[in-house]
């Protein structure tokens, strides 16, 4: 146990929604602590995005203390205290996990051939509850009662290290649940923290056993590995251990054909200027999210399709359609998300028509502004001349008339052609203008733009 005056956590720092809950919790007579990655942002001196709250008191019992609370979760009941837009998590003691001896079949299931935890929500009491916790620096408890801090696994000296370490076997606690794989994978992204040898060790051969996470948890994991502000960092972590293949294995086979391909540089690209997005405190969707992931493999789909004697505009669509198919398969996106995705794809030809009212059309739109942000990446990128992006940057500055006679002035032999699938000519035409000064897609690149 640390005592307050031997740590750097003062209640100023903390939401003071969450200090009402700790408070009337403490009030009502149970115990109740600040815990999990708040406690660790709070040590770090990182502004915590969530607070949540551990307690003695069960579901029914933290309900009765609270009026604007509701209880939720099946594998494990929670319950929310709402103020406003802020929810406050409160979750009960529960117990680690159990040797399979002590395994109660009507509290918790662990599945014998993996050792998966299927149903967990056995309770208990703080010193069971640190151990089923994930790693040593999420399982820090910060008692409202002293303003202590409960240091079981000796997660202090583990954030003051900047080390990440699975609490217990580190094999046994990813197969318990795979997706701790991806979890170590987005804090070592996220703090900049370094995995511990033995936490490190198993990942890679561990790997596959992400095939048995439910795609919608997989969803959820990758919307906080690419949306949280650290995409460009949680990108390198998942190649580094070798969980990219698992997660998006279509943008791996690319990344492995291409690695320096025009669809790898629109991936970095777009992961970087959603970090700036978000830090920005602005819009980001996982529309605009997954088109940036899986771009290149769309692209080098529909080019097999071309060549094969499809249309362009109907081999883009099926390659759309095909990519995403597989990858929901594994990452559950929803629909709302890949339909507009699909939308925002398939606009991209029409910004190569400039000429006639049709290309004017395009400016009304629903899907518009995200297929633009798109386009504005795709001339960053090198996949369309810079000076494609910044007509349709300009065209929107006009007057209704003034449009009229920018798109009569252009022939219809002045427009530019189909994307070549690979992005070959534009490259050369790109480097020729660059040379020449220019460059630079113009606009602010918006990654991530609000296309949902
Ligand atoms: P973030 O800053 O991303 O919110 P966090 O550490 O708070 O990080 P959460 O997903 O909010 O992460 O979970 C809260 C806490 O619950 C964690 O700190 C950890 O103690 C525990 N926890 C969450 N997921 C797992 C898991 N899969 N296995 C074990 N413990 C977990
Ligand atoms: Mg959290």
């Amino acid at each position: 146990m640390i005592a307050r005056a031997d740590h750097s956590i003062s209640r100023a720092q903390i939401s003071p929604n969450a200090l009402k809950v700790l408070y009337r919790l403490k009030d009502a007579g149970f115990q109740a602590f600040l815990v999990g990655g708040s406690v660790r942002d709070l040590l770090l001196g990182v502004q915590p995005k969530d607070f949540d709250i551990a307690t003695n008191a069960l579901p029914e019992e933290i309900r009765r203390v609270f009026r604007n609370c509701r209880l939720i979760g099946r594998r494990f009941r929670l319950a929310h205290v709402h103020f406003g837009d802020e929810i406050i998590e409160v979750a009960t003691f529960r117990a680690a996990a159990a040797p399979p001896e002590v395994d109660d079949e009507d509290h918790r299931e662990v599945d014998d051939a993996s050792g998966r935890i299927l149903r967990d929500n056995v309770y208990g009491t703080i010193d069971e509850d640190v151990w089923r916790r994930d790693f040593t620096a999420n399982s820090l408890y910060y008692n409202i009662a002293d303003f202590s801090v409960w240091d079981y696994a000796d997660g202090v000296e583990d954030v003051r290290a900047r080390v990440l370490r699975l609490i217990g076997d580190p094999e046994q606690r990813y197969r318990e649940d795979p997706v701790r794989l991806l979890r170590a994978a987005r804090f070592a992204a996220k703090l900049g923290f370094t995995l511990h040898a033995a936490t490190r060790a198993p990942m890679s051969a561990l790997a596959p056993l992400l095939a048995g996470v439910p795609a919608a948890r997989l969803f959820d994991e990758t919307l906080k590995l690419f949306l949280s502000g650290h995409a460009v960092a949680s990108f390198e972590s998942l190649r580094e251990f070798e969980l990219l293949p698992q997660l998006l294995p279509a943008v791996a086979a690319e990344l492995a054909q291409a690695p320096d391909g025009p669809a790898a540089r629109l991936l970095a690209l777009g992961l970087a200027s959603t970090d700036q997005r978000v830090r920005a405190d602005r819009a980001v969707t996982p529309t605009f999210l997954f088109a940036v992931l899986l771009y290149g493999p769309i692209l080098r789909l529909a080019a097999e399709k071309v060549a094969a004697g499809q249309p362009e505009p109907q081999a883009l669509l099926e390659a759309t359609d095909a990519v995403l198919l597989a990858q929901v398969r594994r990452v559950a996106v929803p629909k709302r998300f890949t339909l507009p995705l699909r939308e925002l794809l398939v606009l991209q030809p029409r910004f190569e028509r400039r000429d006639g009212r049709r290309a004017l059309s395009l400016l009304h739109h629903p899907r518009f502004r995200a297929a633009y942000d798109f386009l504005l990446l795709r001339a960053e990128a090198g996949l369309v001349p810079a000076e494609l992006a910044s007509w349709w940057t300009e065209i929107q500055t006009l007057s209704a008339d003034e449009r009229l006679e920018r798109v009569a002035q252009l022939a219809p032999a002045a427009s530019a052609g189909g994307e070549s699938a690979d992005g070959e000519p534009r490259r050369r035409r790109r480097r020729r203008r660059r040379r020449g000064g220019g460059g630079g897609g113009g606009g602010d690149g918006g990654a991530a733009g609000p296309a949902a």
